[in-house]
C-alpha cells in the first residue's frame, strides 16, 4: 500500500439475487470476501479495496450507492456480478453514483471443474452471463465506467485496476482543487484561456486570483532565519559552485531572495489550501523592488521548481488548466519511479528520423524528471518584467518513453490531447542554462507534432514517464471529456476523421445524457 493513498478506499459491491436461495448468497459473500482480501494482499493495488457485501435488490443497490456517494474516503466503486443479477435493479443505484465506476468481469473459480461441475456450481459461478446483463444496463444508461476483464489473481488484471484506482484517487483530489493565479494570464494568449465556471463544474477546479499586494502580506511575515535555513537546504541538496556560498556575492543574494520567494508562495498556498498555482513573468509586483526590498526581484523559478516536487501543480503565464492537470499527474504518479513535470515546447531539432522537440521553460521544470542531481545556478534572465540575475535548477531529463497531456477548451467542451513520446538524451545548453528534456513525439516528429497542432493542443504540457495512455483513457472516461490519443498507430487521415467525428459525437452525447 502506498502511503499517499492510505486515506482512500475503493468499495467492492457484488451483484446477486435471492432466486437461488439464501445459501447461494452466503457462498457468494464468502467468495467475494476472499477475493477482496486476495486483491488487497497482492501488493499491486495502491488503494485499499473494501468489500461492502452483496446487493440483492434495487433498494439495496440504491442504498449502497448513496452511501458510496456520501462517504468521503470512498473514491470509486467496483462492481462484479457473481451470479445473475437482473440489471433493472441497478438502474436507481447507477443514477445515484457519480463517483468513478469499474465493472470487473471475473470469476471466483479459475478453471471449470469438468468432473464435478453440477447445476449448483453453474448457478453460483454465473459472471459469464451476469456481467453481460450488468454491462447492458451501463451501456443502455450511457454510464461512464471502465471494464476490466480477467482472473482476479492475475497480476496483469490487477494492474488495470491499479491504474484506475490511481486515476479515481486523483479525481477525488481534483474535486476540491483550488488553483491560485499570481497575476493574470499572459495578455492575448488564446490556448491558456478557458471557461472557469465550466472547469469547476466538470473537473472540480476552483480558480482564484491573488494580487501581489496580498502576496506581500505573506512576504512580510517570512522570517530571515527561515530563509537562511532554506538556503542551507539548497546548498546541501544541489550541486553548486562554491563561490555561490559567499554571502557577499550577488549570487548568494539572488539565491537568498529566491528562498524568500519560495517561503512566501508556500505560505500562500498552504493558507489558501491550494493545490496548484500559476505565475506570470510580466507581473511580479512592485517594479521598484530593488530599491524597496519588498517583493520578488526575479521570477520565482526556483520556487516553482521546488513546489512542483511537493505536488503543487504549476502552469506558466497564467495557464491554470495546465497547473491543475500537472497536480493531477503528480497525484496519480505518487510512488512511481521516474517522475513528472510541466513542460513547454521550446524549439525544434530537425534530424531526419531523430527529429525532436526541445522541452524546457524559462526555468520552471520539475526536478523529479532529472537524470542526475540538479545544479543550482544563477544567471541573467533577459525576459519578462525582471531582467535580472536569477536562481534556477539546471539539469537534463531521464531518457525513455513517457506521455505528454494537455487539456484545451474547445468552446462547449474540454478536449484532452495525449501524445506518447520518447525522451532521448538532451544536451547541456551553456548559453541557455535551463532544465530541459528532448523528445521525439510518436509515431514520429512529423505526424506527432502535426496531429497535436491540428487538435489545437497547447505549447504547454503535463508530462510523465510513469503514466501510460491507459491512465488518460480512464481519466477522460471519469471526467466525461473528449480524448485524442497520438501514438504509434496515428495516421493523419484517421486523426482528421476522428476530429470531425468527435464534433458530432459530443454534440449528440449531450443530447443523449
Ligand atoms: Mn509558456
Amino acid at each position: 500500500m502506498i502511503k499517499a493513498f492510505e486515506n482512500y478506499e475503493i468499495w467492492f459491491v457484488t451483484g446477486a439475487q435471492l432466486l437461488y436461495g439464501g445459501d447461494a448468497v452466503v457462498q457468494v459473500d464468502g467468495h467475494s470476501s476472499a477475493m477482496v482480501e486476495g486483491m488487497n494482499a497482492s501488493g499491486i493495488l495502491p488503494v485499499k479495496v473494501v468489500y461492502k457485501g452483496t446487493a440483492n435488490s434495487s433498494n439495496e443497490v440504491a442504498d449502497i450507492m448513496s452511501a458510496a456517494e456520501a462517504d468521503k474516503k470512498c473514491v470509486g466503486v467496483i462492481t462484479w456480478m457473481h451470479t445473475f443479477s437482473p440489471a433493472k435493479m441497478w438502474i436507481h443505484g447507477m443514477q445515484k453514483l457519480r463517483k468513478p465506476l469499474l465493472h470487473f468481469h471475473t470469476q471466483y473459480n479459475e478453471e471449470i471443474p469438468w468432473e464435478t461441475m453440477d447445476m449448483d456450481f453453474m448457478n453460483l459461478n454465473q459472471s459469464a452471463h451476469g456481467d453481460r446483463e450488468f454491462g447492458h444496463i451501463l451501456a443502455r444508461m450511457r454510464k461512464n465506467h471502465k471494464t476490466v476483464v480477467g482472473y482476479w489473481k492475475d497480476p496483469k488484471t490487477l494492474e488495470h485496476i491499479a491504474v484506475w484506482q490511481r486515476v479515481a484517487a486523483a479525481w477525488a483530489d481534483s474535486q476540491d482543487m483550488r488553483i491560485i493565479r499570481f497575476g493574470d494570464q499572459m495578455n492575448n494568449v488564446a490556448v491558456t484561456d478557458g471557461d472557469k465556471v465550466e472547469a469547476e463544474m466538470r473537473f472540480g477546479y476552483h480558480v482564484d486570483y491573488m494580487p501581489f499586494s496580498e502576496v506581500m502580506t505573506y512576504f512580510d511575515k517570512v522570517e530571515d532565519k527561515d530563509v537562511d535555513d532554506l538556503v542551507a537546504v539548497y546548498f546541501s541538496e544541489y550541486d553548486h559552485a562554491p563561490e555561490l556560498e559567499d554571502k557577499a556575492s550577488e549570487g548568494y543574494r539572488k539565491v537568498w531572495n529566491s528562498a524568500k520567494a519560495e517561503l512566501t508562495l508556500r505560505a500562500v498556498l498552504k493558507d489558501k489550501n491550494a493545490k496548484a498555482f500559476t505565475t506570470n513573468f510580466d507581473d511580479l509586483g512592485d517594479v521598484n523592488v530593488n530599491e524597496t526590498g519588498r517583493g520578488f526581484d526575479q521570477i520565482p523559478g526556483l520556487a516553482s521548481q521546488r513546489l512542483m516536487v511537493e505536488g503543487y501543480g504549476f502552469g506558466a503565464e497564467g495557464d491554470w488548466k495546465s497547473a491543475a492537470l500537472c497536480r493531477t499527474v503528480w497525484f496519480m504518479s505518487q510512488g512511481l519511479p521516474k517522475g513528472c513535470s510541466f513542460l513547454e515546447d521550446y524549439t525544434l531539432h530537425f534530424d531526419g528520423e531523430q527529429s525532436a522537440i526541445l522541452q524546457a521553460h524559462m526555468l520552471e521544470i520539475c526536478p523529479l524528471i532529472a537524470d542526475a542531481r540538479p545544479k543550482l545556478e544563477v544567471h541573467h534572465l533577459g525576459i519578462g518584467v525582471r531582467k535580472e540575475q536569477t536562481a534556477r535548477l539546471v539539469f537534463t531529463s531521464k531518457t525513455g518513453d513517457g506521455v505528454a497531456a494537455t487539456v484545451v477548451d474547445m468552446g462547449g467542451r474540454f478536449r484532452l490531447i495525449v501524445n506518447e513520446v520518447r525522451c532521448i538524451e538532451s544536451k547541456p545548453l551553456p548559453k541557455l542554462p535551463v532544465a530541459s528534456a528532448l523528445w521525439i513525439p510518436k509515431p514520429n516528429f512529423e505526424i506527432g507534432a502535426g496531429a497535436w497542432i491540428m487538435a489545437g493542443g497547447t505549447h504547454h504540457s503535463c508530462f510523465s514517464y510513469d503514466l501510460t495512455p491507459e491512465y488518460w483513457e480512464d481519466y477522460a472516461e471519469i471526467a466525461d471529456i473528449e480524448m485524442l490519443l497520438i501514438n504509434d498507430e496515428t495516421t493523419i487521415p484517421n486523426f482528421k476523421r476522428d476530429l470531425r467525428i468527435n464534433e458530432i459525437y459530443y454534440m449528440l452525447n449531450k443530447a443523449l445524457k
